[in-house]
């Protein structure tokens, strides 16, 4: 075994840009995807003379790596992970890897359950505006690995899933910004939450005095994990909960996966009360935000902004404080957030059509997205939901179902549960099986002044490819026929 032999499995977006990477620097490197590899992603691995498999793994080839770089979607319990794992091949994410060779750049790190794109986007989007030269990448645009290989930036801004966070090991965050943590993905971490949150916190690792980690101040899992941790970083929470006052202990964090999901946007007094005192930080109040970080301060009005709810007053002000960490200055940031739009398929609104509203939120595939979404609603809502259920507790959904739906429309090829759930909690259920029936259904129950809001609390692969293709069916089937 030569110690630059590396093996990069997987041939999605981490792993042919860390392929490159890796070429580019020197090391004897093969990619082996057991799938098949995208052509736009084999056309620039053969341009950079990378020896790459597809639609099998050759194995003896793979176990004399030194070191593996394994793609963010394949999961540890793949018999070839195990294989390596069993020979005691180092195993690393793309995150790792390729921040080796940043050359002094920086990175922003955003991760979370929910709202990683639009944040990530969004202080992409402030650092931009503002003149840095700065790339986008992890789970979001270009590759991170490839914007290495080939770019020159002195900022990154990165979304980071848990399972990026898995391999890294040496990497440091010079921003790290933690979004929330509610139950997801537990099918990867052996149906432990605790792993899960434990994948999640792994963004503070590595961080120095100098660094900043920006996290919500009022989630309880999270605050439940901070005594456990000795942060030396400069903390910067956000919270919404106005005149939180100082303690220390974070006792009510949730037990287990359950009580988190149902203190999901109830948050605990402790909790949010344990990091608010800090002068560092963000906070809404009355509908206005103040960020302050040092003598430095954004002060913004969220009516401004084109992104609605609770939850994108969270996502600005962690773009915010992240934005204040990376040393952008403050006129520019409130700009910045106040042009921002929609990520699309994130409450995006389509279009209206004789008084009604129909809003797109595709991206929404887990009960903790939906909850937000119908926060932020300020029409009644004629609201279509369903799809895969991941085991999904539809109790914190409740009282805003009770206060804002007219109508729900279950979409997906098994309603038995939505439809047992919310009978006698909203005022009419309609079951449907395609998007065309239940596109039909909620023209019909929608009222002029009503929101139609696409939000569906489940994953898409019933009836379609992924959230995209959902979303983009909605989206078609409004222009043609709203
Ligand atoms: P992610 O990349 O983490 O999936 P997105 O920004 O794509 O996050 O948003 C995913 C879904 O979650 C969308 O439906 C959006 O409305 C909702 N959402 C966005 N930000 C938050 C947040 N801070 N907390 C809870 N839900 C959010």
């Amino acid at each position: 075994m030569t110690r630059n032999k590396l093996v990069v499995l997987g041939g999605g977006i981490s792993g042919y840009g860390s392929a490159i990477l890796a070429k580019k620097e020197g090391f004897d490197v093969f990619l082996s995807d057991r799938g098949r590899i995208a052509d736009r992603y084999k056309a620039k691995l053969e341009e950079w003379e990378v020896p790459y498999e597809e639609g099998s793994h050759d194995e003896a080839r793979i176990l004399a790596a030194s070191e593996v770089v394994k793609s963010p979607g394949i999961p540890e319990s793949a018999p070839i992970v195990r294989r390596i794992r069993a020979a005691g091949i180092p195993v690393v994410s793309e995150i790792e890897f390729a921040g080796r060779y940043l050359d002094g750049a920086r990175c922003i790190c955003v991760t979370g359950s929910n709202g990683k794109t639009t944040t990530t986007s969004l202080v992409y989007k402030i650092l931009r505006d503002a003149g840095f030269n700065v790339a986008l990448g992890g789970n979001i645009g270009e590759s991170f690995a490839y914007s290495v290989a080939t770019g020159s930036y002195d900022w990154y801004v990165l979304e980071l899933s848990s399972f990026q966070l898995d391999g890294m090991y040496d990497f440091r965050v010079d921003v790290g910004v933690l979004m929330n943590i509610t139950p997801d993905h537990l099918d990867r971490y052996d149906h432990c939450f605790q792993n899960y949150v434990d994948s999640k916190m792994r963004i503070t690792r590595n961080q120095l005095p100098a660094d900043a980690f920006v996290f919500s101040g009022d989630d309880p899992v999270i605050a439940g994990e901070l005594p456990k941790y000795d942060l030396r970083q400069r903390l910067l929470p956000f919270t919404a909960r106005a005149g939180a006052a100082s303690t220390t202990a974070a006792s009510e964090a949730p037990a287990s996966a359950d009580e988190a999901a149902a203190t999901v946007g109830t948050t605990s007094d402790a909790a949010s009360a344990s990091t608010a005192a800090a002068a560092d930080g963000a906070r809404l109040d009355g509908g206005c935000f103040t960020a302050r970080l040092g003598d430095r301060c954004v002060t913004l009005d969220t009516a401004c902004m084109r992104i609605c709810g609770l939850h994108n007053a969270y996502n600005a002000m962690a773009a915010a404080l992240a934005a204040l960490a990376a040393g952008v200055d403050e006129a520019s940031i409130r700009r910045s957030i106040c042009a921002f739009d929609p990520v699309e398929h994130r409450l995006e609104p389509v279009a209206e059509k004789e008084g009604v509203l129909w809003i797109n939120d595709s991206k929404a595939t887990n009960v903790d997205s939906v909850w937000y979404a119908l926060e932020s609603m300020t029409r009644p809502v004629v609201w279509i939901a369903g799809g895969t259920d991941k085991g999904n507790d539809y109790e914190p959904l409740k009282a805003f179902a009770r206060a804002k739906v007219r109508t729900l429309v279950c979409m997906g090829l098994d309603n038995a549960k939505l439809v047992r759930e919310f009978t006698g909690v909203v005022p009419e259920v309609i079951s449907t099986s395609s998007l065309d029936e239940a596109m039909t259904a909620a023209r019909r129950a929608a009222r002029r002044g009503d929101a139609v809001l696409l939000s569906p609390a489940c994953a898409s692969f019933d009836l379609f490819k992924n959230y995209e293709h959902r979303g983009a069916c909605f989206k078609e089937w409004v222009a043609a026929n709203a």
